[in-house]
């Protein structure tokens, strides 16, 4: 397989995920690749493919201004999102939150509030940043601010399965070149939540054990949009880390 000639014949600003059929095993539609602020990831889906791989790329000064969400205007549909200019990057001020959870502040563009010091989740689709969700770092209320009002959950990740979770840190640590975290902020879904997750080929709820009857109402209402939708009962929050959880996470994949 010749990544240069697939990097070449297609687009990949960055923030962007393509799915095309795979040079290797000519999977309709299942090899996945990504530009991730520079980082380049491609996998393939099939069960027996093992195509997969990564590579840095340069990114242009075009894409880094598109990655902090100075362009969003162009996006159609979405509400403009401005990024509060109070919003910057300092992986020293949030650094103690990030060793904290097992975060990597670079690779999920992490950003900080200097105003009211928090820790910013941008969400972005489509290389764009469409909306951005503070953590407080402090005593500040709400615990989590968002800073826009568009209704994009924030995910993070690559893949064909989302993972839904509850919280922003939840959906980074569960985040991969196989899930994508799909962060919901609430036990219920939006018609915009909806529609987002109907672009997996699966979706695993994996939400608060505690509230296990909205999870199954949640379950069954996306049945409508994704063709697989699992529950996974959790024994804690992903975010935990909990050994059951993700081995329990890995097996449901593999049934
Ligand atoms: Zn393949």
């Amino acid at each position: 397989m010749n990544i240069n000639k697939i990097l070449n014949d297609i687009t990949l600003i960055n923030g962007d995920t393509k799915r095309i059929d795979c040079p290797e095993c000519n999977g309709k539609k299942t090899f996945t690749i990504t530009n991730n602020m520079g980082s380049i990831v491609w996998n393939c889906y099939k069960a027996g493919c093992t195509v997969s791989g990564g590579r840095r790329v340069h990114l242009s000064s075009d894409d880094i201004r598109k990655s902090l969400g100075k362009t969003v205007s162009e996006t159609r549909g979405i509400p403009k999102f401005d990024k509060p200019e109070w919003l910057v990057r300092d992986t020293k001020a949030i650094a103690p939150y990030c060793s904290e959870w097992g975060l990597d502040a670079d690779k999920l563009g992490l950003l900080y509030d200097v105003r009211e010091h928090r820790v910013v989740f941008p969400v972005v689709h489509n290389g764009h940043t469409v909306d951005a969700t503070g953590r407080s770092l402090g005593k500040r209320l709400p615990k989590w601010k968002r800073y826009g009002k568009n209704d994009l959950p924030y995910a993070s990740g690559y893949g064909s399965v989302a993972v839904v979770v509850e919280d922003c840190v939840s959906a980074a640590v569960v985040g991969s070149h196989v899930y994508v975290g799909v962060a919901v902020l609430g036990t219920s879904l939006s018609e915009t939540h909806k529609r987002y997750l109907s672009q997996f080929s699966t979706a695993i709820i994996a939400l608060d054990p505690d509230a296990l009857p909205k999870v199954l109402g949640m379950a069954k209402e996306l049945r409508g949009y994704v063709s697989s939708v699992k529950v996974l009962r959790l024994t804690d929050d992903l975010k935990y880390r909990n050994d059951v959880d993700l081995t329990n996470l890995t097996n449901m994949i593999g049934e």
